[in-house]
């Protein structure tokens, strides 16, 4: 299994045979964290980049079946910040020192084209670089918003087993997700996607060939995270919380894609105290903190007791900051373009 690892994070390649079998076995987990992080430290240096998040709208117009801000979900209020109180926030992100922010939301219609040109050339006057993480759009909105000053665009695929994604995410379609991820790329957008890991029926099989997917397009940027059941969802019963899987997928990645941005997620923090220091030493090489106050981080509920919900945002970035420190890494300088890795 060690000479198979090697092999891979030599050549920058595997098959879904391989993958897979790196997957099912447990024997040389700690082995593969290690050689993620030797490969992220060759190819991308020890210094990460914090992103300003913030999550602006938890309405959403889609009932994706893992997701707590989905439609469907009754028991959740929900709250869309205004054009300037986003603005704000970014300010706020930018005194922190972050270069980059991240806006994050449902699928919400009210933020039509005028708002969003408003957004975006607001925050990018602050000089700042700008990810938008705002779900499906069409190839004239993504050009749009890319115009207007949008650097990067996240969007995950979730999962390239289509029949599973089209099972959890009712009245959307696998292809057009892809070709949002085609559109962006064409665009000139450093795009990034990812998936959940621990999904109900997902296969390793399944996992690997997500894997492989990152590396075909290939994504500039690849959050993955383990699927955690949100109680006010169908998957309420769900198993998820497969932190090791997750973190595992994520190293893999590492391997395939030296080069590329890949975040330690909220998700991993959420499920395993120091989980994002466990990441950042497997092959992570950015965090996202969030900026936003408090009750509406709170509302942003994609699943239960979110690392990074509650308390002030100079703490959560000083704890960070502390958390860094001891593991004897630094903090970028710089936007963190991946295209400079
Ligand atoms: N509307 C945007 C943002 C979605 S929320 C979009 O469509 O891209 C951001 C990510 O949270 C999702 O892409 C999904 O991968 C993740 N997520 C949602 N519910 C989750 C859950 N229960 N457990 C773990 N991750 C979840």
């Amino acid at each position: 299994m060690k000479i198979l690892i090697d092999k891979i994070a030599q050549n920058h390649n595997a098959t879904a045979e391989e993958l897979e079998q790196i997957l099912s076995d447990s024997s040389c987990d700690e082995y593969l964290f290690s050689i993620a992080d030797q490969v992220r430290h060759d190819s991308v240096g020890d210094a990460i980049h914090i992103r300003g998040l913030i999550e602006f709208s938890n309405y959403c117009k889609n009932n994706c079946c893992y997701c707590g801000i989905r439609k469907g979900n009754g028991n959740l209020p929900r709250y869309h910040l205004s054009v300037d109180e986003i603005i704000a926030l970014a300010e706020k992100a930018k005194n922190y020192g972050y270069q980059t922010v991240v806006l994050q939301s449902g699928e919400d219609l009210s933020f039509d084209m005028n708002k969003m040109e408003k957004i975006i050339k607001g925050i990018k006057a602050l000089d700042l670089a700008l990810t938008l993480s705002i779900g499906e759009k069409t190839f004239e909105e993504y050009k749009a918003y890319f115009d207007f000053g949008a650097d990067r665009y996240l969007i995950r695929i979730e999962t390239t087993d289509k029949d599973l994604y089209h099972e959890l995410d009712p009245g959307m379609s696998w292809e057009n997700r892809h070709r949002c991820l085609c559109d962006l790329k064409k665009i000139g957008y450093e795009t990034g996607s990812g998936c959940m890991v621990g999904l109900p029926k997902q296969t390793l099989r399944s996992i690997a060939n997500d894997i492989l997917y990152f590396k075909s397009l290939p994504v500039d940027m690849c959050g993955i995270g383990p699927f955690i059941p949100h109680p006010d969802t169908p998957l309420k019963d769900a198993k998820g919380k497969k932190f090791i899987l997750s973190l595992k997928t994520m190293a893999l990645t590492r391997l395939l894609l030296p080069k590329i941005n890949i975040p330690a997620t909220t998700a991993m923090e959420t499920l395993y105290e120091n989980g994002r220091v466990k990441a950042l030493q497997s092959g992570a090489n950015v965090v996202m903190l969030n900026v936003s106050d408090s009750d509406d981080r709170q509302l942003y509920n994609l699943y239960p007791n979110k690392a990074g919900s509650t308390g002030n945002t100079i703490t959560l970035k000083n704890d960070f900051l502390e958390k860094v420190r001891q593991i004897g890494r630094t903090i970028s300088t710089t936007k963190g373009s991946a295209r400079d890795n």
